[in-house]
């Protein structure tokens, strides 16, 4: 029982989606009943039928509500099919995880009993909306298992997973997790961790054939996640096929990304200046720190939202803001590190099905994450940098749609130094609130 206790403990150790809090991350579970949404489907005239899928999928994409490919969807997934490396530059809510999850499942052949794809994500709820990805696409394929692992949850549990006789097909895991699942060995569940290559790794990579980093420039950004992918990346003995995606990506981490990769299709579907999104509506509002409370009253009353995610800076200031929108008749729920695993799931899944209408969440929440009904963020809290910034306000303006982002701002230097940034950088123009907002301007008709 201790040895269990301390595999757990050590396990969180190495889980950084719950140390990392300074930044951002974005994604998506599956939308039930997805319609048409945005400009952009508009604006490609190929179907997903050219891409000649197979029957299966290309029903799964129906039932999902896709009609015609995004941009980077039409750019990347005919190469990605034949089983080229890519790395994917674009801009958020545009489909990316669509790009891997139907490239991996459209050559995915279950035939064995062992991991063949492998997603890296950074935050557990991103690996868990990313397993429903894969669920929703793969619901007419037969006999594919998927499987998802993250911190905060038993070891042993995830070690029968990955072993016996149903090991899942399409693994998706956070870094730590699953390098901890590499060392773990079969036949020692509940023994100390050796980290000894000559054990039989609990987590097979033998046969893996694709291997998918998502946010690939966060995961890589830090040098003790770097380390665990790059561990991990030592256990396969086969080089998979590469796929690594992100918004943003400076051309460091560009380079670092592709010396994992052999030629990869390189692509860059805009330019930084492009990246801001074009349907979301952008302000700043100038205030004091005591002032922030009574604006965000006033804005949850004046404005029209389907679902708000308001950003804060630490844990401590997401729980009591929470606190205090509870009292103020604002029911809100909350997602921070310093929660439970379960509870951080069971949050996010009562947010998606729309439960709750208002979120505060720290960037633990920024990046990757996929709510359709969110269409306004503000940041309580000026994100630390610009990047962050972006991946915050994409929660908002998903796949082309409308939507509206305010962020608050104090006058200390850090402050302004972001906000001017954001607009230098991304090119945009981010005026101060007006006492009004036409609510058409940022609600989808
Ligand atoms: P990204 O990874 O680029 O940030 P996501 O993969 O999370 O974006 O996709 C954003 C949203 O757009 C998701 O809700 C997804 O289901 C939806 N979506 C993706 N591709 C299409 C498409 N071709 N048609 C309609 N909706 C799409």
């Amino acid at each position: 029982m201790a040895t269990t206790d301390q595999q757990q403990h050590e396990e969180e150790l190495v889980d950084y989606d719950e140390e990392d809090q300074d930044q951002t991350a974005e994604k998506d579970v599956a939308a039930d009943g997805a319609q048409k949404r945005g400009n952009y489907v508009a604006i490609h005239s190929s179907g997903f039928r050219d891409f000649f899928l197979k029957a299966e999928l290309l029903r799964a994409i129906g039932d999902a509500g896709f009609e015609h490919p995004s941009e980077v969807q039409n750019e990347c997934i005919p190469q990605a099919i034949t089983g080229s490396d890519i790395l994917c530059q674009a801009k958020s809510g545009m489909g990316k995880t669509a790009v891997f999850v139907i490239s991996a499942l459209q050559q995915l052949n279950p035939t064995e009993n062992a991991v063949l794809v492998l997603v890296i994500a950074h935050t557990r709820e991103l690996a868990f909306q990313i397993k429903n990805e894969f669920d929703r696409f793969s619901k007419h394929l037969s006999g594919i298992r998927t499987d998802v692992v993250y911190g905060g949850t038993p070891v042993p549990v995830d070690i029968a997973k990955v072993t016996g006789d149903k090991i899942p097909h399409i693994l998706i895991g956070t870094p730590g997790r699953l390098l901890g699942l590499c060392k773990a060995t079969k036949d020692a569940p509940r023994g100390p961790r050796t980290g000894r290559m000559t054990d039989t790794p609990a987590l097979n990579l033998d046969k893996l054939k694709h291997f998918v980093i998502d946010e690939c420039d966060k995961v890589l950004e830090k040098l003790d996640m770097r380390q665990d992918v790059m561990n991990i990346y030592g256990y396969i003995k086969r080089k998979p096929q590469i796929m690594m995606f992100s918004a943003t990506m400076n051309s460091e981490m560009r380079d670092l990304c592709k010396k994992m990769m052999q030629n990869p299709l390189e692509i860059f579907v805009d330019d930084e200046t492009k990246l801001t999104l074009h349907g979301l509506l952008q302000y700043y509002c100038k205030l004091k720190e005591s002032e922030k409370n009574r604006k965000l009253n006033d804005i949850l009353d004046k404005l029209e939202f389907n679902q708000v995610i308001i950003f804060v800076k630490s844990a401590s200031r997401a729980q009591a803001l929470s606190k205090l929108l509870n009292e103020c008749n604002f029911p809100t729920v909350c997602i921070h590190a310093n929660m439970k695993q379960e509870e951080r799931i069971k949050m996010y899944l009562a947010f998606k099905k729309f439960e709750h209408r208002i979120m505060v969440a720290t960037d633990l929440f920024g990046r990757g994450i996929d709510i359709e009904r969110v269409n306004i963020v503000i940041n309580y809290d000026m994100p630390e940098a610009s990047d962050s910034y972006l991946h915050r306000v994409g929660r908002a303006g998903r796949f082309g749609t409308k939507g509206l982002a305010i962020t608050f701002t104090t006058d200390s230097e850090e402050d302004k130094r972001v906000l001017e940034d954001v607009q230098r950088r991304f090119d945009v123009k981010i005026p101060e609130m007006p006492d009004h907002i036409d609510s058409q301007s940022y609600i989808n008709a």
